[in-house]
């Protein structure tokens, strides 16, 4: 099935008297269980592009159907119950609240889903134990390193089995050790059926999807297969 359909996707920007063409005519298709890396320089659009896939910001013109579902007409509310819906971001910053501890962190879009407590701790505990973290749970995000940090965010992301791992720039802040480890990590999390969309502008974290869409000036310039995926050992 079909989870991402993008048709003449245009996103201009006013500031001011002045408009930026941040997209376009962006026209994709993504299926579920696929593993998508966008790449492309400063200013081609991928920001731009990742806000209205993660249903933070709405299209110009054009149609963003998610899941059959058309939604790029939507309001706020309505966005933004898809968005807690369908979609796990992980951010380069990781975006933990700092009081809290990993379980906590992780347990956080499980209040907003609307379960009781002890289902929560539990959900929570099952997250971070899928990412190798289950010992860290009552460590505060400054406790822990990098690497760690982005793995709570990645527990957090996936807790309410979003359609989408949305992740901007998920190594941007971490070694390029730490980095293969997450990419292993989201090789697992493709291994069991998850659809990943990443963004990166380094070669060898895209070189971890199975499919590369390269973004120039606001238009797609390449979509193509990666024949050098990074598989698991
Ligand atoms: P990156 O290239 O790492 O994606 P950007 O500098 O393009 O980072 O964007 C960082 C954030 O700032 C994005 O959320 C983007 O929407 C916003 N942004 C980028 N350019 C402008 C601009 N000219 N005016 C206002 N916000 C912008
Ligand atoms: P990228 O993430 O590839 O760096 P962006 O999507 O951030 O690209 O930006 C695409 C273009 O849109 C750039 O010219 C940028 O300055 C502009 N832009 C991005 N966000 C905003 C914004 N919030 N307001 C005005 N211009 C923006």
């Amino acid at each position: 099935p079909t989870i991402i359909e993008m048709q003449h996707i245009r996103k201009v920007y006013i500031m001011g008297t002045q408009q930026v063409e941040a997209l376009k005519d962006i026209n994709i298709q993504v299926k579920k269980g696929e593993y998508v890396a966008f790449m492309g320089p400063s200013g081609s659009g991928k920001s731009t592009l990742m806000n209205i896939i993660g249903c933070l910001d709405t299209p110009t013109s054009g149609r963003y159907f998610l899941n059959q579902k058309d939604v790029s007409q939507m309001n706020e509310d309505e966005l933004a119950e898809v968005r807690n819906k369908e979609i796990g971001f992980v951010f380069q910053t990781f975006n933990l609240l700092p009081r809290m501890n990993a379980l906590d962190n992780v347990a956080l879009p499980l209040i907003y889903a609307g379960y009781k407590k002890s289902e929560r701790i539990a959900r929570a505990m099952q997250a971070l134990e899928n990412v190798g973290l289950a010992d860290r749970a009552h460590h505060k995000p400054n406790e822990l390193s990098g690497g760690q940090r982005q793995r709570v965010a990645i527990a957090r992301a996936l807790v309410n089995n979003p359609s989408i791992l949305l992740a901007d720039e998920p190594t941007g802040n971490l070694d390029s050790k730490t980095s293969y480890e997450i990419m292993e990590l989201f090789n697992q999390i493709h291994a069991q059926g998850n659809t990943i969309i990443m963004v990166t502008h380094e070669d060898d974290i895209a070189s971890y999807a199975e499919r590369i869409v390269r973004l120039r000036d606001g238009l797609i310039e390449s979509d193509l297969p990666n024949p050098q995926k990074v598989r698991l050992p």
